[in-house]
């Protein structure tokens, strides 16, 4: 059985930002590309900039590789990372 759910992930600001799949249990730090479901913001179209939130154009994060896969690797405080 996997412990890996849908989350929906949103800016502070309450704009949608990511559907993630989240394979893992605790707080979440950071998206790895590949399981980002949905990306209303387009961190998976254009890795090279940092990911901004559309609405309030606060940086959530910035891209980076993590073992070897691409993920963005979140900014503290500016999404909340809500259950469906
Ligand atoms: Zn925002």
């Amino acid at each position: 059985m996997s412990n890996g759910r849908v989350i929906n992930v949103d800016c502070q600001c309450g704009t949608k930002l990511f559907k993630y799949y989240k394979s893992s249990r605790g707080r979440l730090i950071k998206l790895f590309l590949e399981h980002i479901r949905k990306d209303y913001v387009g961190v998976t179209q254009n890795t090279n900039l940092p990911a901004i939130c559309p609405a309030c154009q606060k940086e959530i994060g910035t891209i980076q590789l993590i073992n070897g896969r691409l993920a963005l690797k979140l900014n503290q405080g500016t999404v909340k990372a809500i259950r469906l």
